[in-house]
């Protein structure tokens, strides 16, 4: 296996700091350094950016992303045992890495970042989805990041990019495509990562666009689309029923049908039914 840095092979990295993977964690690393620098890759150009990753572990991806030229990398990780290996990149890549020690749900980057931001992480698959969304979500768009290069299982990322009518369509599509352009770049079976997962992985790349596609509210959209998809073999006028005494008129307002179903609905349609659920 060829290297891409001056530093030992991740397998001696591992051993040496008796790094074994806690599946409490979502601890499933990647080894092959030609492979964590074409993932780095797919990240776009960072040589004028600052990255944030989260769970670097024993920094396979990280070095993906140093090596590749990223101005500066800010790695979140929660196990300290990771933390005498990412010390010692950060040594080899002096002034390009900071390490923050913590639980990604809990601390915040921001302040130790400088913008243009993107963002690229092998996730925890435990927290992914929730860290997603919130990335999806802010108040004010655009947001911090410029993009998002992030690891899912294989059926969450099928859910990111899904179209309506199929079965991965719901609220990851609808939130993900509303603000950003979002596309499978590379898949990787399990054997790819130590210890293998059950399933395949995907690698997401979710480039935010300057401006939503569509005008509407994100907290109403956000309600629109956990409702509608919650009970997403209704129809809609049953499924979204709470959502105001007056939904069928709601719905035909906005162009849709009262007897659709969440899964039919087009990005378009519910962005249509938000701005009409709100006063
Ligand atoms: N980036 C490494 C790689 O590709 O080999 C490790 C990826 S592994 C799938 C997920 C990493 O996230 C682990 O190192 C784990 O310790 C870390 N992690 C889990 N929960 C976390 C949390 N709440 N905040 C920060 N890091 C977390």
């Amino acid at each position: 296996m060829s290297r891409i840095d001056s530093l030992p092979p991740l397998r001696e990295v591992i051993a040496a700091h008796g790094l074994s993977a806690k599946k409490a964690l979502g601890q499933n690393f990647l080894l092959d350094l030609n492979l964590t620098a074409k993932i780095a890759r797919q990240a776009g150009d960072l040589s004028q950016c600052d990255v944030l990753e989260i769970g670097p572990g024993p920094g396979g991806l990280t070095r993906g992303l140093l090596a590749e030229g990223a101005r500066r990398v800010l790695a979140v990780e929660k196990d300290e045992r990771c933390l005498p290996a990412l010390e010692q990149i950060a040594r080899a890549y002096p002034g390009r890495l900071e390490v923050l020690a913590g639980d990604a749900l809990t601390l915040d980057p921001l302040v130790h970042l400088a913008s243009p931001i993107r963002v690229a992480a092998n996730l925890p698959y435990n927290i992914g989805t929730e860290l997603l969304v919130r990335w999806l979500t802010p108040q004010v768009w655009p947001p911090f990041w410029q993009s998002l290069t992030l690891m899912f299982q294989r059926e969450v990322a099928e859910r990111i990019v899904a179209q309506p009518g199929s079965k991965s369509y719901g609220r990851l599509a609808v939130l993900a495509q509303w603000r950003c352009d979002a596309r499978i770049v590379m898949t990787l079976p399990p054997e790819a990562f130590t210890p293998p997962p059950k399933i395949s992985s995907a690698v997401v790349h979710l480039a935010a666009l300057p401006a939503p596609r569509y005008p509407a509210d994100s907290a109403v959209l956000q309600r629109v689309v956990a409702a509608a998809f919650n009970q997403r073999r209704k129809m809609l006028r049953s499924a979204l029923k709470g959502l105001s005494p007056d939904i069928e008129e709601v719905l035909r307002a906005a162009g849709l049908a009262p007897t659709d179903r969440a899964e039919q609905v087009p990005l378009e349609g519910f962005c249509a039914l938000a701005r009409e659920l709100t006063d």
